[in-house]
């Protein structure tokens, strides 16, 4: 270290890797790391997340932001913690790309010895994404991207993935920029009940439906990537073929400029909404869950949305 570098403002004692503009914090390496995990086990407890002799479904897609979660998790379980976890990872089907995925999440599980569960689209719907895009395509039906269908089916993937290995919650690894980009699509949709619906932690709406967890939504997307990157985390880092229709590339841009411009603004975003709480009770609690009249899931009509996308594919 030389005499003109700056020291860590924790440890005060190594030199600055890493300037964390809202907090004003310039944190060595290791402060860096300590300060990601310390933060999600703050979340966790500040939402009350996990409660004792939990069993976790953690959703390991492979790219870096599940990774590094189920790494922090893993550490968090080997000291103890009050709950126990199995990776999910979901295989959509995508091909060219989802093998690499599912190859690095059995790799990282075997790593921390961690149980690995995969579900695929092909054998809970007997279609890949692929098949279901190319179908729609097909018929002319291009209403929807291929990121709205793989939405509803990963979803319910998820959750049936979930409840195979007996879990009482899933974790995903959705970080403060997809909380951020969710509440602001939300708001120009003007869904309310689904802007009502986007919590930390999901309410308990019916016996089927396995609650979620979210204990990165307070850590910045590119803190979760540096936090890979120091931890040499192995993650896939090539994009999904579909990303580029994602209505969701628009809000993450819209919001990375704000951000550059007014440092704190995906929080603002994010605090904004649990402000709100209170104001959207009312419309949290008008949403009602029956069983679908064909498959049994959970479902807010007669028909769920899975049902009603098979059939158009069939
Ligand atoms: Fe699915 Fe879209 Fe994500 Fe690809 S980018 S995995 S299609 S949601
Ligand atoms: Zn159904």
């Amino acid at each position: 270290m030389n005499a003109t570098s700056e020291i860590c403002s924790a440890c005060k004692r190594r030199e600055v890797f890493f300037h964390r503009p809202c907090s004003g914090q310039r944190l060595c390496k290791k402060c860096f790391v300590e300060s990601i995990e310390a933060k999600v086990r703050a979340t966790i407890a500040k939402y009350d997340m996990l409660s004792f002799n939990e069993r976790v479904a953690v959703a390991v897609s492979g790219g870096k932001d599940s990774v590094s979660l189920l790494h922090i998790l893993a550490k968090m379980e080997r000291a103890r913690s009050k709950a126990s976890f199995t990776a999910v990872t979901v295989d959509e089907g995508i091909n060219d790309y989802r093998g690499e995925a599912l190859e690095i999440a059995a790799a990282e599980c075997r790593k921390l010895c961690v149980p690995h569960h995969v579900v695929s689209f092909k054998r809970l719907f007997g279609f890949t994404l692929d098949d279901i895009v190319k179908r729609k395509r097909q018929i002319g039906d291009c209403k929807l991207t291929a990121c709205a269908y793989c939405g509803i089916l990963r979803r319910r993937a998820l959750n049936v993935a979930a409840r195979e290995v007996g879990a009482d919650k899933i974790a995903t690894a959705h970080t403060l920029d997809d909380e951020a980009q969710t509440i602001l699509m939300n708001i120009f949709r003007g869904d309310l009940g689904r802007l009502a619906k986007e919590k930390p932690v999901t309410d308990e709406v019916h016996p089927k439906l396995v609650r979620k967890i979210k204990p990165f939504c307070e850590i910045p997307e590119k803190e979760s990537a540096l936090y890979a990157y120091l931890k040499k985390v192995k993650f896939q880092a090539s994009p999904c073929p579909y990303a580029s229709e994602a209505l969701r590339n628009d809000f993450r841009s819209m919001l990375n400029r704000m951000e550059e411009k007014h440092s704190g603004t995906m929080f603002t975003v994010f605090n904004s909404l649990e402000r709100l709480r209170p104001a959207l009770k009312e419309v949290g609690e008008n949403r009602h869950f029956e069983e679908c009249v064909e498959c049994g899931e959970p479902s807010s009509g007669g028909l769920c949305k899975v049902c009603e996308l098979l059939k158009q594919v069939r």
